[in-house]
C-alpha cells in the first residue's frame, strides 16, 4: 500500500509517531522535526479526540488539521489523524494522508462505509473488545464500500489484567498476517498505558512481523492534554528507534510466518 513514496506492508518497517492530541503549532512542529530525524515517516496527532469524559480536552478540530498540514510541509512527513464522525470525513481527507479509525469507532459501520469513498488509506484500530474476526469484518465494510487500502492496528484489548492499560495481543500480528493480505501495525502506547513498557512492546511487534508502529511522543509528556503517561520524550523515542535496529533484520516475512504456523485454517 502506498502513501506518497512510503510503502506500507512491504520491506520497510514504517514508524508513525507524534502526540496523542494536537495541542499547538509549536508542540507539533517540534515533535515532527524530532521524530523525522529519528527515522519516523509518518506524523500522528489527533485533531478530533475520542475522550472518556465530555469535560476532557476534545481536540482543536480543523485548526489542528491545519497545524498537521503545516508540519507535513516543513518536514515531508505524511500525516495520520483520527476521524470520528461521517460528517468530518471530507475535511479530514482534505488534510490527512491516512485516516485513523479509533478503537471506539471500529464498529461505527456508517463511518466505515463512508470511508469507502474517502480516497485515502484507512488505519483501522481493533476495538477494545473486538475479536480478530470482528476487526476483519469491519475492514471488509471499508473495502466493500470501495476502498481496499486498509491498515490493521493492534492496540491492546480489554481483559481482567490491570497492570497495563490494555492487554497487548501479540499473537494478533501473525494471525492477521497469515489470514489476510493487509498490512498490520502495532500501537504499543495504548497497549501499555505507561511509557516504560512502550519500547519492549514495540520490539515484540517487530519480531512477530508487524509492518510498522504507531507511537505517542510529546515534547513535555507531563504537560500533555491527553495520554501523557504513555507518551515518550524525544530522547526516549530516539533511543527506542536505535534499540529497534538490530531487531529489524529479524522481522519475519509473511511467508515465513505462514510456514512457521504450519498454515492457519
Ligand atoms: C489514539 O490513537 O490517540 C487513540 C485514541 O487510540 P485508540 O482509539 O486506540 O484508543
Ligand atoms: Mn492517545
Amino acid at each position: 500500500m502506498h502513501v506518497g513514496d512510503i510503502a506500507i506492508g512491504g520491506d520497510e518497517f514504517v514508524v508513525m509517531a507524534g502526540p496523542c492530541a494536537v495541542e499547538s503549532e509549536r508542540q507539533v512542529l517540534d515533535t515532527a522535526e524530532s521524530v523525522a530525524r529519528a527515522g519516523a515517516r509518518i506524523l500522528r496527532g489527533g485533531a478530533y479526540k475520542p475522550r472518556s469524559s465530555p469535560y476532557s480536552f476534545q481536540g482543536l478540530g480543523v485548526e489542528g488539521l491545519k497545524i498537521l498540514s503545516k508540519a507535513r510541509d516543513v518536514t515531508g512527513l505524511a500525516i495520520i489523524t483520527e476521524v470520528m464522525s461521517e460528517t468530518d470525513v471530507d475535511v479530514v481527507a482534505e488534510y490527512a494522508d491516512i485516516m485513523q479509525v479509533g478503537a471506539r469507532s471500529m464498529e461505527n459501520f456508517s463511518l466505515l462505509e463512508r470511508l469507502g469513498t474517502c480516497g485515502r488509506p484507512v488505519l483501522l484500530k481493533r476495538g477494545m473488545t473486538a475479536t480478530l474476526e470482528d476487526l476483519l469484518r469491519s475492514a471488509q465494510f471499508i473495502a466493500a464500500s470501495g476502498n481496499p487500502d486498509v491498515i490493521l492496528c493492534e492496540r491492546g484489548i480489554r481483559t481482567f489484567e490491570t497492570a497495563t492499560r490494555n492487554t497487548f495481543d501479540v499473537a494478533a500480528v501473525p494471525v492477521l498476517k497469515t489470514v489476510c493480505h493487509l498490512p498490520v501495525i502495532v500501537d504499543p502506547s495504548h497497549a501499555a498505558g505507561v511509557r516504560a513498557l512502550v519500547p519492549v512492546l514495540a520490539r515484540a511487534g517487530v519480531v512477530v512481523g508487524a509492518d510498522g508502529l504507531l507511537v505517542e511522543v510529546h515534547p513535555q509528556p507531563e504537560m500533555a492534554a491527553s495520554d501523557g503517561e504513555q507518551s515518550l520524550t524525544f530522547a526516549q523515542f530516539d533511543s527506542m528507534m536505535l534499540d529497534l535496529e538490530p531487531y529489524l533484520s529479524l522481522r519475519p516475512t509473511a511467508d515465513r510466518l505462514y510456514a512457521a504456523a504450519g498454515g492457519l485454517d
